[in-house]
């Protein structure tokens, strides 16, 4: 077991270091890849554009040039250092034109005649003034050098943080800022988020009043990552964070910083925080923040991922760079729905190290919700928003404000003065169909099923000794697959288990499928996940912590190999008869405290029904809730039965 170190803060960062390593590398390759080009560039530039202007004559040899003079077909003729150059007629006598040029190669000086049978063949010629050799290298390479120069430069310094950008206008963000007077919205637009809410106080606290925090000297956390499923309301909630504290908005998105050209990003992330910082206070918003936060690791690169990374390292260090100051306090926040794919470095203190997790309402948040978007719209009289809340469980805000929509189109439609909770089913219906991918929507038997399930692990949570207690059992389902959820606040921090700790563990994981089973005799797909924790856990109880008396603490498993990215487990090391004793033995442990799980929850099948009943009714619920049904049904003591 070697998880009993406790985790040391960081006190050099190595994935700092990495990163100014790699833009490093980044900028001589550039800067090699550059110079290679331009040279090959020159080159071009001397062999096809240069070169033909002062040939585009038939080369003669000496001879042949000596042939030609005699033979009277030279017309013209100019000598220089190196070659003469000049017209000689056409050597095919009825073409056109009538003179052709040509170039001979000489060595000055090999041919005293030469002047004096130019002189007899009657020959227009002349000499050329020796060509300044400072003024040909000039022309034809100083030149041209310093124009790549001067372009590898600029390219450069945008490359690393300069300013082409800027000049091109291109380096401009494009987020939207909307004054303080402006924003709008406030909390009291936003339903069912009141634990997101409660979060966000403080930002609003330090916007508003950022003095009191600075005679205090806390540290205020610079970035919030609201964290959700899309449409749960994570722009709005920023929105309304600016808002309440009446400061101005910037609103932008990942995407925009995404673009073809190295830098383009790095220099529009600049200039939003400028802008921000000159608006001060201020709250930064940068919506779908994983198209610029992907993690570094991992990914393909292609030519994209340059300009992402420039983008993010730039994102990084203006949030390290600005101080949020007493006098111009500036909030980031961000949102993303895929919070597994952001760089570790965008998480680290100091950065976005507030997450705030918005989900979708439960009954009570959808009640507000609606209530809130229905403000606009004439309901019947006696529309009963709590049946229409509960009519619409695993929906987002953004799906309630639809429907709410679409029931008052549908409305006008059959020209009603008024909507009507049937024009609201009707709603439900079309937006449901528009939604199937998305939402799921329980029918009754399959929520009841989800209700026993979660009711299984709170309760076996509860009654194990060395369970963690719980603080919230939700059957509102998620968008990323799970139906619901129990949620444990451990009391400690703990690095040590013992035995009966983890299999305490495996029964807890276990407890909603042994719900199901004493329930309704029958068990579904629900528990694959549970399962399949619960396994690894008893694996690693044999293999790796000597916990298993028939196989003793010996060390099984097998190295761990990094293949393609993702840990596989070598276990060629083994025996046949090994591995079936380690199977045999899982096998043992898990059946065990499946079936404990199920003794535990027949012997308290009253408050099994309880809990599961009210889970069904309210949706979500605290843990107190739990140990309240455990409290009524019997004594305290009774919960040292099952040791
Ligand atoms: P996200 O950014 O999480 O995808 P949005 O904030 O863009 O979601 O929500 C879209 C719209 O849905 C909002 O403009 C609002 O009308 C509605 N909406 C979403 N969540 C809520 C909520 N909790 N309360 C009220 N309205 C909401
Ligand atoms: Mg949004
Ligand atoms: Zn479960």
């Amino acid at each position: 077991m070697n998880n009993n170190q406790k985790p040391s803060p960081p006190k050099h960062d190595p994935d700092e270091d990495k990163k100014r390593r790699e833009q490093m590398q980044r900028q001589i390759r550039f800067s090699v890849g550059y110079l290679i080009a331009g040279i090959i560039m020159l080159w071009l530039i001397q062999e096809f554009i240069l070169t033909p202007m002062t040939i585009q004559a038939t080369e003669l040899s000496y001879s042949d040039f000596r042939q030609k003079l005699a033979a009277g077909q030279i017309v013209t003729a100019t000598i220089s250092e190196t070659d003469i150059v000049g017209k000689m007629k056409n050597p095919d006598p009825n073409g056109s034109p009538a003179t052709v040029p040509f170039d001979t190669v000489i060595v000055p000086g090999n041919d005293p005649k030469l002047i004096d049978d130019l002189q007899a063949a009657g020959v227009e010629y002349g000499f050329q003034r020796p060509s300044s050799p400072a003024g040909a290298l000039l022309l034809s390479w100083i030149l041209p050098l310093v124009l790549l120069g001067a372009f590898w430069y600029f390219a450069y310094r945008r490359m690393s943080g300069g300013g082409l950008g800027g000049i091109f206008g291109v380096g401009k963000s494009k987020a939207t800022e909307v004054k303080a007077a402006e924003v709008g919205v406030t909390f009291k637009d936003v339903g069912g988020a009141d634990e997101a809410i409660a979060e966000l106080q403080e930002i609003i606290q330090f916007l508003k009043t950022p003095e009191k925090f600075a005679r205090l000297g806390g540290r205020i956390p610079k970035g919030v990552l609201l964290v959700g499923p899309p449409g749960t309301g994570k722009t709005l909630l920023a929105k309304a964070t600016a808002g309440e504290a009446e400061v101005s908005f910037f609103e932008t998105s990942g995407s925009e910083f995404v673009e073809m050209f190295v830098g383009v990003g790095a220099a529009r992330v600049r200039d939003l925080f400028e802008q921000a910082r000159k608006a001060a206070p201020a709250v930064i918003f940068i919506d779908e923040i994983d198209a610029i936060g992907q993690s570094r690791a991992g990914a393909v690169r292609f030519g994209g991922s340059d300009e992402r990374e420039q983008t993010l390292n730039q994102l990084l260090a203006e949030i390290d760079g600005f101080q949020t100051g007493v006098s111009a306090p500036v909030i980031i926040m961000a949102a993303t729905n895929r919070p597994e794919v952001l760089d570790p470095a965008l998480m680290r203190a100091g950065r976005f190290d507030r997450q705030i997790a918005v989900g979708n309402p439960d009954l009570i948040g959808r009640e507000q919700i609606l209530r809130i978007h229905s403000q606009g719209i004439k309901l019947v009289a006696d529309f009963d928003i709590g049946r229409a809340a509960r009519m619409t469980p695993g929906f987002s805000g953004a799906d309630l404000a639809n429907v709410m929509n679409e029931a008052a189109l549908l409305a006008a439609r059959h020209n009603a003065d008024t909507v009507t909770l049937d024009d609201f089913e009707a709603a439900i219906e079309r937006v449901v169909a528009g939604l199937e991918q998305r939402t799921r929507v329980m029918n009754e038997q399959e929520r009841t099923a989800v209700a026993y399930h979660e009711s299984g692990h709170a309760l076996v949570a509860e009654l194990t000794p060395h369970g963690d207690p719980v603080s919230k059992i939700s059957i509102v389902p998620r968008s990323r697959g799970a139906l619901g959820f129990t949620m444990q606040m451990p009391t400690e921090d703990r690095y040590l288990l013992t035995v009966d700790e983890l299999q305490d563990r495996i029964a807890v994981m276990l407890g909603g499928r042994a719900a199901e089973k004493a329930v309704f005799d029958k068990i579904s797909t629900g528990a694959s996940d549970d399962i399949m924790r619960a396994t690894e856990l008893a694996r690693r109880m044999v293999t790796e912590f000597g916990m298993s008396e028939l196989l003793g603490s010996v060390r099984y498993a097998g190295q761990q190999l990094q293949y393609l990215g993702s840990a596989i487990e070598d276990n060629s090391g083994l025996s046949p008869k090994t591995r079936e004793l380690i199977d045999a033995e899982v096998q043992r442990i898990v059946t065990e405290q499946y079936e404990r799980a199920q003794a535990l929850l027949k012997g308290h099948r009253t408050a099994l029904e309880t809990v599961a009943r009210r889970l069904l009714e309210q949706e979500t619920v605290d843990g107190r809730a739990v140990q309240e049904a455990l409290g009524v049904e019997e004594p305290a003591s009774s919960r040292l039965v099952d040791r």
